[in-house]
């Protein structure tokens, strides 16, 4: 047996080869090993007579190989290997592409079982096309089970991976549970040890699934009572207390270049009671793009100023703290408030009109004095320079942060201990109970009605030479009317991480044919600071008509004359991510577009017309969830972006049970101190910020 922190290596019998794939991973112990978890699960545990194979359904079939041969073909770099296969019912063509050695390894005679789908194919008929396959005699791995199917990079393939991790689960000495076991019974998954081996090597999808549950609701947990703790701790140390002036509040409204909805003034005067008591505010500010959530934010920063604070705006990225400074500039013109921009290139001091560069020493010393707004990037509050009697943090966009690092972060900003007010904006629709699981016990205000005479963006699929035909018209139809366009390339060279190499290309590509004579102008991640402003102050102030661009532009950019965004690949991209991309244009009563340029494949088309039926960000999100949700039923997420390498939107009844339990575990034991298994794994995830 071998203890989970043993090198990986010792597994029994392992070769050569795969000590190399083990290293290509990065993989030094079996536990980071047994720690990559399928992603979904081939069922080939369906054993089926050859006569009686449906097509396009994971199937094995025991079956004697009675032919084999290598096809010779006209293009030299292509190996086509072809078997017949049969067994006492029928036969049935097996195709492998580029596998040259199966000749070798293959034999008339041999007894194999091959697991795959059987398909129609026009020049190959009906067969298997390079199926897995494994001698029928020797205990197999994959074949005729339900066969885990893990991330892959690099050159490892699944079968090697499917054979190491399943080594490693006979092999391991499986570690205790930290999850007690009342709780476990009580959520109904099985431990760890039993968790590890059914989703490594389940015996049905439903046990792959029992086990998924168990890592699931462990990432859940230990989320929300890392949650808590934090929550524990802000509510002992107390908030600094936050009095409202009705009077500037009401002149503060009526100086507004337009009328608040009826959404944003309850926000407003939601957060502001919040902010009289002396319980830290946690509210999350919900609005789709567009909905008007950043004069929410800046009004809310006045009254914390009037009230003698300091609060902060962060930002995800660079160009959105610089767009937040231009609204702080139009909506704060007629107030003597001080305002600083904060991000990694500049600080600026704006005060009684004037505008002061300042060395970093500076802005330190003037934000050490308080009583000030500043915007910037979330660098803001890491390094510590913020305000130090700052009352209220505002973070924009926030699903793009661990909402958990940030409360940590923002709890110790102050030197008396208090811990300030927290609104979190997002303009990612989230249901309120995964809302809740995400970020705890946190109140939501939510901004249903855009403001009033806005158009929606007319949406097109544009499919071929004729849908790009449109797209290249209606550009150049704009332009002319002096309006702007944004086209958003995907990344489609992994590595071309900033994008250069797709924007350069799509701009050479636009400029020198479909929208010759229009000018183009780039934003990729490789550009700097300086010179994305350069880009972005020509495309706002129209010396540039075309902003070719990676999805940075993806948040809170406000041109209102842009009326077009154009998506390259748009079937790359999920619906709640392109309907995020679409709120760049409709920021005005002008008629705006969205053209979604796709490929021919009828399932990417289908799911792209949603954003051509609904241009509510509700919607959209439910659509995605239940399209992704159904091609994949038992999948593991891919991890990226979300905060849960395991759990998925579907699990809430276990998100219940998390919040529950370590609702009940805090209230009891507020420091965990009974539990300190949990408290360790925990502790552990709030360092690092992630799990496992
Ligand atoms: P988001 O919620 O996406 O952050 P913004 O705050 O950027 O939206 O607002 C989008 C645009 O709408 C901005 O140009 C803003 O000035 C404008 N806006 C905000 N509130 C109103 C309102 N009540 N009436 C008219 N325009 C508004
Ligand atoms: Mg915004």
């Amino acid at each position: 047996m071998l203890r989970f922190d043993e090198p990986a290596t010792f597994i029994h019998g392992i070769s050569g080869h795969e000590r190399r794939v083990l290293k290509s991973l990065g993989i030094t112990t079996l536990g980071e090993l047994l720690d990559i978890l399928p992603r979904r699960y081939d069922d080939y545990t369906r054993l089926l007579p050859i006569a009686t194979l449906p097509l396009n359904e994971p199937v094995t079939v025991r079956a004697t190989v009675k032919e084999i041969k290598q096809v010779p073909t006209f293009r030299r770099r292509i190996v086509i290997i072809k078997a017949l296969l049969s067994d006492e019912s029928g036969s049935i063509l097996a195709t492998w592409f580029n596998q040259p050695w199966l000749i070798k390894q293959l034999k008339p005679g041999d007894q194999i079982f091959v697991s795959g789908s059987v398909t129609m194919r026009p020049r190959f008929g009906r067969g298997f096309t390079s199926p897995i396959w494994e001698p029928a005699n020797s205990e197999t791995v994959a074949a005729a089970s339900v066969a885990p199917v893990y991330p892959l990079t690099g050159a490892v393939t699944q079968k090697t991976l499917r054979r190491l991790i399943k080594a490693a689960v006979t092999e391991a000495e499986m570690p205790e549970d930290w999850i007690p076991k009342e709780i476990l019974a009580r959520v109904g998954v099985p431990n760890l040890a039993a968790a590890y081996r059914f989703v490594h090597a389940p015996e049905s999808i439903e046990q792959a699934e029992q086990g998924r549950r168990r890592f699931a609701f462990g990432e859940l947990l230990t989320y929300q009572l890392a949650l808590r703790l934090a929550r524990h701790e802000a509510n002992v140390a107390g908030a600094p207390r936050v009095n409202f002036d009705e009077t500037f509040a009401k002149k503060f409204v009526a100086g507004l270049p337009f009328e608040l909805t009826a959404d944003q003034k309850k926000a407003v005067w939601v957060a502001v009671q919040d902010m009289e008591k002396e319980r830290p505010m946690r509210r999350l500010l919900q609005g789709d793009v567009g909905s008007g959530k950043t004069a929410v934010a800046i009004m809310l920063a006045a009254l914390v100023w009037r009230s003698g604070h300091s609060a902060v705006l962060m930002a995800p990225t660079d160009l959105l703290a610089k767009q937040h400074l231009a609204t702080f500039r139009r909506f704060l013109a007629n107030y003597r408030i001080p305002f600083m921009l904060m991000t990694s290139s500049a600080k600026t001091l704006y005060e009684g009109n004037e505008e002061y560069k300042l060395k970093p020493s500076e802005a330190h010393d003037r934000l050490a004095q308080g009583r000030i707004l500043a915007v910037g990037t979330h660098a803001l509050i890491e390094k510590g320079q913020c305000p130090l009697d700052l009352a209220l943090a505002i973070i924009d966009e926030q699903h793009r942060f661990g909402v958990e690092q940030r409360e940590a972060l923002i709890v110790n900003t102050r030197p008396d201990g208090k811990v300030p007010h927290l609104l979190s904006m997002s303009a990612t629709p989230i249901p309120r109970s995964l809302a809740l699981t995400f970020l705890g016990d946190l109140s939501a205000s939510i901004i249903k009605t855009k403001p009033a005479g806005r158009r929606p963006a007319a949406t097109k699929v544009c499919i071929g030479e004729a849908g790009r035909e449109y797209a290249y018209n209606l550009i150049r139809r704009e332009a002319a009317l002096g309006r702007r366009a944004f086209v958003v390339c995907p990344l489609i060279d992994p590595s071309d991480v900033s994008g250069v190499k797709s924007v350069e290309d799509e701009a050479k590509h636009l400029a020198s044919g479909p929208l010759k004579g229009l000018r183009i102008g780039l934003m990729h991640g490789r550009l700097t600071i300086k010179e994305k402003d350069e880009e972005m102050r020509k495309f706002i102030q129209g010396e540039s008509d075309v902003l070719v661009a990676t999805t940075v532009v993806e948040v809170g950019m406000d041109v209102p004359e842009a009326t077009v965004i154009l998506i390259e690949g748009a079937d790359r991209f999920g619906l709640a991510q392109l309907h995020q991309l679409r709120g760049r244009v409709g920021r005005s009563t002008l008629q705006s577009y969205c053209l979604l340029i796709a490929s021919d494949d009828q399932s990417a088309i289908e799911r792209l017309k949603v954003l051509e039926r609904t241009n509510d960000g509700f919607e959209v999100a439910e659509a995605d969830l239940k399209m992704r949700g159904a091609g994949n039923l038992i999948g593991f997420q891919q991890s990226g972006r979300n905060l849960f390498k395991v759990a998925r939107y579907s699990d809430l009844e276990l998100m219940t049970a998390a919040r529950e339990i370590s609702s009940e575990l805090i209230s009891a034991d507020p420091t965990l101190m009974q539990y300190p298994a949990l408290l360790k794994h925990v502790v552990e995830m709030r360092e690092t910020g992630h799990q496992e």
